[in-house]
């Protein structure tokens, strides 16, 4: 009886895992395709002013959809393509959107900024310099309106060689923002070593502030030491008005969350922008 058991767990357990390798290689076969498809799109999530509650710019988040694997979540196929490295062609596209973006909108461009996400893969090449360097071809001054993030996994797989090229992003003036702070295993301290410009705390910390004492002392005290430190907080993941009132008691500078706004097209967040120039 327990050895039949043992035989059923087992055949469940590799043909899970055979099920699952196909999915992967499906979706790296279609993935390939995705950019010449014209199979991607962008949202905007509102980054908000804490202060005023105004919107100051948007994070572009990647959307997925293709004909055989219907939608798939950045979190499966981001993955995928960092491994295989097909993220530089996605994040190749994003800055290129990013840049079109900020001829779109009807922005500022003095107090509007647009953060993209990097992969480790990005930091660890050369491609991105270049990358960078056709963008300003276009647009000279992009430097005022990009910001780039990293999460600290990206850096410590390789810190020296992520390190000198935040350097040069940070040489050429842009905005360099940690991701999903405190979910890696940095200190504050070693944060300190780093070329970084904004410290954007993990929405595990921001989620549950509003009921939950504990995490209001790491945020509270994140922010002060980001702050001595120089840095600009982001607090992530907001959902409901008194976490907002209460990060806005602690200083924080900017936000974003389902409180304020989800990842929206960008013809919304054009409206979001003209509503609140009009409001
Ligand atoms: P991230 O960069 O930390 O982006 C924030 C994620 O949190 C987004 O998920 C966003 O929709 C979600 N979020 C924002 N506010 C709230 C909130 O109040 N509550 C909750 N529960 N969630 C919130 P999304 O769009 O599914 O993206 C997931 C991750 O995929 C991103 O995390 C980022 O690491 C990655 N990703 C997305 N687009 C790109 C991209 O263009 N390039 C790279 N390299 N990674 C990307
Ligand atoms: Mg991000
Ligand atoms: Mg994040
Ligand atoms: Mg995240």
């Amino acid at each position: 009886q327990q050895a039949k058991h043992e035989q059923t767990f087992l055949y469940c357990y590799s043909s899970g895992l055979d099920e699952q390798h196909l999915r992967q290689l499906h979706i790296l076969e279609q993935l390939q395709q995705a950019v010449a498809r014209d199979e991607l799109t962008l949202l905007l999530q509102p980054k908000i002013d804490c202060r005023s509650g105004r919107t100051i710019g948007a994070e572009l988040l990647l959307r997925w959809h293709n004909q055989q694997l219907g939608f798939v979540g950045p979190d499966e196929f981001i993955p995928l393509a960092e491994q295989s490295g097909l993220i530089k062609r996605l994040t190749r596209w994003v800055c290129e959107r990013a840049v079109e973006l900020l001829e779109q909108l009807p922005v500022d461009s003095e107090h509007f900024s647009l953060s993209v996400n990097l992969s480790a893969v990005d930091l660890l090449s050369d491609e991105i310099l270049a990358l960078i360097a056709d963008l300003e071809v276009q647009r000279p001054q992009l430097n005022r309106n990009l910001v780039l993030e990293v999460t600290e996994s990206a850096i410590v797989s390789d810190p020296d060689n992520a390190i000198a090229r935040l350097n040069w992003l940070r040489n050429k003036g842009y905005g360099v923002s940690i991701d999903d702070y405190g979910t890696g295993y940095s200190s504050l301290a070693q944060m300190r070593q780093l070329p970084v410009t904004e410290l954007k705390i993990d929405r595990a910390f921001v989620q549950p502030l509003a009921d939950s004492a504990v995490d209001q002392s790491i945020v509270r005290s994140t922010i002060q030491l980001a702050h001595e430190l120089g840095l600009y907080v982001v607090a992530e993941g907001v959902e409901d008005e008194p976490s907002w009132r209460w990060l806005q008691q602690q200083g924080c500078d900017e936000l974003q969350g389902f409180y304020f706004s989800k990842p929206i097209s960008a013809i919304d967040f054009a409206q979001r922008l003209q509503g609140e120039a009009h409001a």
